[in-house]
Formats: structure tokens, sequence, C-alpha cells
């Protein structure tokens, strides 16, 4: 697996720094967010190191994929509500003017009922 040393979230991939796992599997990890904005707050990554959508390559595109796959069934055991009345908010923070802070390639995925509204 390609580990950035210096990256946040390979650590966090790597069981390096501790963190609320949500899922896994051999290519995807997603972990609950450290400071939520929303009721249901977590984050679904790629376990390989990629910075931003840009360092995707071709060979990514089936795991990009399924990272879209996996929010709502996710979005669901973490306490979404599903289906059209429900749902959730998906963010990908790209780049410096993105809003980009972790540069380790993640999805947020932020329900409950409609926080942002509030
Ligand atoms: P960005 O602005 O890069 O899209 O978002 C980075 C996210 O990572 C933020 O929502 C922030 O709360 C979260 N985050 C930063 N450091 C940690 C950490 O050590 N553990 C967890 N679980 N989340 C983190
Ligand atoms: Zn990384």
């Amino acid at each position: 697996m390609n580990h950035d040393p210096n990256c946040l979230f390979c650590k966090i991939v790597q069981g390096l720094i501790p963190s609320q796992k949500v899922y896994e599997d051999a290519e995807i990890y997603a972990f609950k967010d450290i400071n939520p904005a929303a009721p249901v707050h977590f984050l679904i990554i790629p376990k390989k190191h990629l910075a931003m959508l840009e360092s995707a390559e071709p060979v990514d595109a089936p795991m990009l994929g399924r990272m879209m796959e996996l929010a709502p069934r996710l979005a669901k055991e973490q306490g979404c509500r599903p289906g059209q009345d429900g749902g959730f908010r998906l963010v990908v923070n790209n780049g410096a003017d993105g809003g980009q802070e972790v540069y380790h390639l993640h999805l947020h995925v932020m329900g409950g009922p409609r926080p942002w509204k509030k």
C-alpha cells in the first residue's frame, strides 16, 4: 500500500493515530470526523495516499466510484434516514481554494435532519 509517512490520514489508515472506524475493506477506510459539522459526519478515504482529485488516475476510478456507492449504506448505518425524505450531503474539499486542509483525498458524509439549515 502506498502511504505517505507525513500524512495524517495515512497514519489513521495504518492505525498509528486512533480513529473511530465506520467501515474498512481492502482499499477503502471510513471513520468519524473529529470535529463533526453535522449530527452524522464521517469521512470515506482511499487507503492508498492520493493527495487530491488531481492525483487520481484512471486505474483509481472504480475505487472512487465505490466510495460514492458506499456513502448511502454507511450513512444509513450511522443514523441518516434513507431515501428521498432523508439523505445526507457529500463534500470534497479539493485544494486550497476548495478549503482542503488534509491533503489525503476524502469524501465528507454529513447528515442528520438537514443540520446546515439550522
Ligand atoms: P478538509 O478541510 O481537508 O476537507 O477536512 C479535513 C477534515 O478532517 C476536517 O473535517 C477535520 O475535522 C478532520 N480531521 C482533522 N484531523 C483529524 C483527526 O486527527 N482525526 C479525525 N477523525 N478527523 C480529523
Ligand atoms: Zn495519505
